[in-house]
């Protein structure tokens, strides 16, 4: 194990040891919290790695300050919410609201999800509003076959195995709705989620209010606003999403649950079935 960690400087996961490792890719210093902070809480507690990385370094994200200022404050608030989630948070140094699904970057996320020896992928569908989160998609769609050949970016090692690659939950309808194949119950860390999202003050507090023309709503007292947040961001369970959590929780389970996220399977890396979900997934079970 000493010998494989010194000759590629990460460690090696996949199917040697049996720690499952995960790595969820969103455009901007937030999103991975957002749509996948519970699942990242849950893996975490249980002792498995969970990286997550941002595609943009987020420095076009306030009404106020940007460029180098805003992108030093925001990678200081992802480290701070990486802490509090128990993952590692990267950050990637492409300039916010212009990311293009170049080459470039492509190589870049290729090379992420090399080193991090990843089991599973999580990123946004490529059919979302805002064009960095569109592009992620495709970057890392772009992403999922290469992550195995070896002569593309051969200075990383490939894969020897294909990861699954999963799409985060969306609202968004065309041309086809998120199919919600894997639901994970995040009640029991859905504090821990919100506090990894209190964070990024930056964004939950300044910016997403005034975009959102809310700012009159954020109270100014830090304990009632982590309070305010937790309440803006809960979620309904959807019908779809009440199935997959029967499906893969039992009914009485899952009538229990007041959080959740849920994930759809692309069809571009390795495709799991049912058995090999419960494997990657510990915490699903009836
Ligand atoms: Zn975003």
């Amino acid at each position: 194990m000493l010998f494989v960690f010194t000759l590629y400087g990460v460690p090696r996961a996949q199917e040697e040891d049996k720690k499952i490792r995960i790595i969820m890719i969103g455009a901007h210093p937030d999103d991975c919290d957002d749509d996948g902070g519970g699942t990242a809480a849950l893996f975490a507690q249980m002792g498995y790695a969970v990286k997550f990385v941002a595609v943009t370094n987020g420095d076009a994200g306030h009404q106020l300050t940007g460029g180098a200022e805003l992108a030093k404050r925001r990678f200081a608030e992802a480290q701070e919410a990486g802490k509090r989630l128990g993952v590692v948070y990267d950050v990637l140094n492409n300039h916010d609201g212009q990311l293009l699904p170049s080459l470039e970057v492509r190589l870049q996320v290729i090379k992420k999800i090399r080193e991090w020896n990843a089991d599973i992928v999580i990123a946004p569908r490529p059919n979302d509003y805002h064009p960095d989160h569109r592009y992620t998609g495709v970057l890392v769609q772009d992403a999922a076959y290469m992550v195995a050949v070896p002569n593309i970016a051969p200075e990383t090692p490939a894969l020897k195995k294909n990861p699954i690659f999963l799409y985060f939950q969306d609202r968004f309808l065309r041309p086809n709705p998120f199919r919600p194949d894997i639901a994970v119950d995040i009640t029991g860390v859905f504090d821990k989620k919100i506090s990894g999202l209190d964070a990024h003050e930056s964004q939950m507090y300044e910016w997403l209010p005034w975009i959102g023309h809310y700012s009159d709503k954020v109270p100014k007292d830090k304990g009632e606003r982590i309070k305010w947040l937790a309440e803006t961001r809960k979620q309904s369970i959807s019908p779809g999403i009440k199935s997959a959590l029967e499906k893969w929780y039992g009914k009485e389970k899952a009538s229990l649950v007041k959080n959740a996220e849920a994930f759809e399977i692309c069809e571009y890396g390795s495709q799991p079935d049912e058995e090999a979900i419960r494997k990657l997934f510990p915490m699903l079970g009836k």
